[in-house]
Formats: structure tokens, sequence, C-alpha cells
């Protein structure tokens, strides 16, 4: 039986650091340089982050992680994969996250989409997330995507990953 990996969308497909930024500079004219906010939660590195994260398009035009479509079909080949993301926090999220999957990532189904509240129940032998408090209640082998918000963390029973080419060379 293939194992099952679970992929986290937001910090892992979507950018939405990039998408954060992008709106930022719309909103104030503001560049805001990404190393700056290495250390810093999405919420407290965007002045505007509520009025943006809740505007309508947010997720839908969130730009995708470099690699990640590549990288995406070769776990899909070689593992059940499972897209599982936090998303009832933004009710509207959810329609724009599924449209979003279908357009950068057609490969794939319905059926591997789990969006959710909290993951702590969702189950599987790996799991891609760039969030610790996800990982940490994980039982499987839990690999850490670096985003700016992890940059400084140490988790010992995490593999941190930097790019989507170093997901491929591990997994
Ligand atoms: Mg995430």
């Amino acid at each position: 039986m293939m194992k099952q990996v679970l992929v986290d969308m937001d910090g892992v497909l979507a950018d939405v650091y990039s998408q954060f930024s992008r709106l930022e500079l719309g909103e104030t004219g503001t560049v805001i340089d990404i190393e700056s906010l290495y250390g810093k939660l999405e919420s407290e590195a965007f002045p505007n982050y509520e009025k943006h994260v809740r505007s309508t398009n947010f997720f839908r035009t969130a730009p995708v992680i470099p690699d990640s479509v590549g990288g995406l079909k070769y776990l899909n080949e070689k593992y059940n994969v499972l897209i599982v993301s936090s998303a009832t926090e933004f009710p509207d999220s959810l329609k724009e996250k599924v449209e979003w999957l279908n357009e950068h990532f057609p490969f794939i189904k319905w059926q591997q989409i789990i969006l959710c509240g909290t993951k702590n129940s969702i189950k599987g032998d790996i799991m891609i997330d760039d969030h610790p408090k996800n990982l940490d209640y994980f039982e499987g082998k839990k690999i850490l995507f670096s985003q700016p918000h992890n940059m400084y963390m140490v988790k010992d029973d995490c593999t941190r990953v930097n790019t989507w080419q170093d997901i491929i060379n591990i997994l």
C-alpha cells in the first residue's frame, strides 16, 4: 500500500507571503523585505493582515510556490497524497482554494482535498507543513517547510526543507 502524505497549502503550495507583500504594496506603497520578517507570523508581519486575508480572491490569486507543481506531481505518482488545509477559519477561502488547486494542480482529484479546521485528527505517514503547531500533533514523519515565520525555530523532531527540490530529494 502506498504511504499517505499530507501536504499543506498555505506556505507549502501557495506563496502567501508574496501575496501579502503584493497587497501591502498596493495598499500602502511599502515594499516589504521578506528577510526582515523572519521569526514573525503573517499576522505580525503584515500591518493589513486581517483586511487582506479576508478579502475576496486572496486565496484564489495567490502565487504558486516555486517548483511545487512538479514536486507535487512527483509525490502524487509515488504516494497517496492528500491536500490538508485549515480553511474554515476563513469561510470564503473554501471555494477559492478548490478552484486554485484545480487551476494549478489539475492532477489532484477532489477526493484528495481535505479542507478542515484544526489538523489534529488527520492521519498519515508523512506530513509537510510550514507550521510546527500542525506538525506537533502528527504521529508520522514531520517535514517542516521553511517560511519566514519558522526560520529561527529549531525542531529536532522535524526534517526541515527549504524548497520543493529538497522534498523530492528526501521522499
Ligand atoms: Mg501552512
